[in-house]
């Protein structure tokens, strides 16, 4: 069976020696202390691995089940998620306001990772809860946010969000649930949702379900659409629990991965609801929260790989198959480990190069976030809009790629359920689909961000890769990174070029190439974080640090992930130079 232990000390790194948390100058930072980061992250990963990651695999195989109308989850669910609200974990970063601890999102976003790594399923149940906590309290009345929030911080009711319906899912303008403007303010709300995650559970009192609808009166298309709250029991003044809402669940999808999360069909048959924000403004309201959503989906892809990638490690330590081409490295076995052999050292490498980088690459877009939120930064809430594309569809997109890298190192093993690494690859499939499918995000990237305020963005990003590589210019240690660096970043201006050039004239010249500009961009994302972490390296090797086994290997692999990954940017901006013409040339009846 898997197991999984937090690299609490990658994590640290990362916190300390290269986004230098404790000088950042934010609210909040000052507190994250390098021996406060350690107890959290310690403790964060006892709980995953003594409580979260052994109900891994049981989720995957019982499933929840619906019974008289009501989902169960699997055996250990109920006791697990008890824990993690006394822990505090649901309230690390909520408002203290409403009973949350007050930290910075970045620090929650590692603690996510640790907890997603160990039961990615079981997690979703908070993550949700935390997304519609969000939308409350960006947009709800303080009635709103005193009635819900404190209850939402606590995971006593956890929440869900519902846009999707049978014939609309990327294309919301198309949907068709209603809400009926009644007498006292509230709403009745009337349509089916499908695939909501967390839907129906046993694990709170209440769900409180944030549900996109059409209200009479607005415009044709997204610009009609309202948000409301629907909880699933009425709440009465005094905060009690009153009247079951007619919300119900229809069935429970069977499905791929994920098997110990609900994905639910909910009815809502003239259920009473309150609008959330403005009325025709319900798009405006989901997207507030959009950046960090699709952060969380970004950080479960390369998280999962992470628990894949410890578990192939392990076997390739482990397992005896053949001899070293250089030399017996076992003569006391009847063969060598896996390890020694180059190409499985190469599949490890790109799990480590990837996983290491996508790691600094979500914690820097945490940082922004919290940049944005808590000093009201406009060029960090610009790019992370930005690079919010990025993070979902590159990292989830590698992340499963990853969890296959390591299935395939267990050979036949891997694709036998009883070793559970098929179900790394079945729960990370769901990341590249879910909260905007890859695809969707590359189109956002290219038609809409790239552009956004005048291509501002974009072009600081490539300042910032400029500076970090002049930076570096004196010390010749650092030119494997930064002259990769350069290459890479001329590479996604020449593509970006590409569509200013074309795209105006024709639109599937860009959208043609779209998806290689996601994966572009996100290697030299990539490649930047990797020349910070190189160069935070050195400076503690210089420093004579004591853990040097640690330090040299991160600029090892920082260098695998520049000469060995780096290079996907020629093949991305061939691809993308090529225009539409390869990728339009058929007719329809042609496939
Ligand atoms: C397990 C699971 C959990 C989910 N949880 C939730 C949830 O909690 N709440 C919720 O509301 N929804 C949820 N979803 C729904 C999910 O967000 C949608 O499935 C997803 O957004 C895609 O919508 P769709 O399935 O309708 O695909 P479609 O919109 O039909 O798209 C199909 C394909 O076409 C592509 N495509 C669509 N439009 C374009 C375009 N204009 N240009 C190029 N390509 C395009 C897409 O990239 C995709 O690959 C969940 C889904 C699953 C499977």
């Amino acid at each position: 069976m898997t197991s999984y232990t937090a690299n609490t000390r990658d994590m640290q790194f990362l916190l300390h020696e290269v986004l230098k948390v404790s000088e950042a100058g934010l609210p909040g930072y000052d507190d994250l202390e390098r021996d406060f980061t350690e107890q959290v992250l310690d403790a964060a990963g006892k709980v995953a691995s003594e409580v979260l990651e052994p109900l891994n695999a049981v989720g995957d195989k019982e499933g929840c089940v619906l019974e008289n109308g009501i989902v169960r989850t699997p055996k250990g669910f109920k006791e697990a998620f008890e824990a993690m609200k006394e822990g505090g974990w649901t309230a690390l970063d909520c408002d203290p306001e409403y009973g949350g601890q007050g930290m910075p999102y970045l620090l929650n976003c590692a603690v996510g990772e640790i907890f997603v790594s160990a039961n990615m399923a079981f997690n979703m149940y908070q993550g949700l809860t935390h997304g519609a906590y969000s939308a409350i309290h960006a947009h709800g009345t303080a009635e709103q946010k005193a009635t819900y929030l404190p209850k939402m911080v606590s995971c006593d009711w956890t929440g869900t969000m519902n846009l999707t319906e049978p014939h609309c899912g990327t294309d919301l303008g198309l949907l068709r649930t209603k809400a009926e403007p009644q007498d006292d303010g509230s709403y009745k709300i009337t349509g089916q949702k499908i695939f909501i995650s967390a839907g129906d559970h046993d694990m709170a009192e209440n769900i409180i379900h944030l549900v996109l609808a059409k209200a009479p009166g607005g415009g044709e298309g997204t610009k009609g659409i309202s948000l409301f709250i629907v909880p699933k029991f009425l709440v009465n003044a005094d905060g009690s629990l009153g009247a079951r809402n007619p919300v119900s669940v229809g069935m429970l999808e069977e499905k791929m991965g994920i098997h110990g999360n609900s994905t639910c069909v909910m009815n809502y048959d003239g259920a009473t609801g309150w609008l959330l924000g403005d009325l025709h403004k319900g798009m405006r309201a989901m997207f507030t929260m959009m950046n960090e959503a699709r952060l969380g989906v970004g950080l479960q892809g390369y998280a999962v790989g992470e628990a894949a990638y410890q578990n192939a490690l392990a076997y390739a330590k482990d397992r005896l198959q053949g001899r070293a081409v250089t030399g017996v490295a076992n003569p006391t076995g009847a063969a060598d480990p896996l390890i020694v052999h180059p190409d499985i050292r190469r599949s490890l490498m790109d799990q480590k190069s990837f996983l290491e980088g996508a790691r600094a690459f979500t914690f820097w877009g945490a940082s922004l976030i919290d940049r944005a939120h808590l000093a009201d930064d406009a060029a960090a809430e610009g790019l992370i809009s930005l690079m919010t594309p990025v993070i979902k569809g590159f990292l989830t997109d590698k992340g499963f790629e990853t969890a296959v890298l390591a299935q395939q190192v267990y050979g036949g093993h891997g694709y036998i359920e009883e070793q559970g690494m098929s179900q790394f690859t079945r729960d990370a499939r769901i990341t590249m689909i879910y909260e905007g499918a890859n695809g969707v995000q590359a189109l956002d990237l290219v038609g809409r961000k790239l552009a956004q305020d005048g291509g501002k963005h974009v072009m600081a990003f490539f300042e910032m890769v400029k500076a970090e590589c002049k930076a570096h210019d004196a010390d010749d240690r650092m030119k494997p990174f930064t002259d990769a660096l350069k290459t890479a970043s001329k590479q996604l201006q020449a593509a970006g070029m590409f569509f200013m050039q074309n795209g105006m004239k024709n639109p599937n010249a860009a959208l043609s190439g779209s998806y290689d500009f996601m994966h572009l961009m996100g290697h030299v994302c990539l490649g930047l974080m990797w020349t910070r972490m190189a160069a935070a390296a050195h400076a503690a090797l210089d420093a004579g640090a004591s853990d040097k086994a640690f330090y040299e290997g991160k600029i090892a692999t920082g260098r695998y992930y520049m000469a060995r990954q780096l290079p996907a940017c020629a093949m991305h901006l061939a691809r993308i130079e090529s225009g539409a013409e390869p990728v339009m040339a058929l007719d329809v009846e042609q496939f």
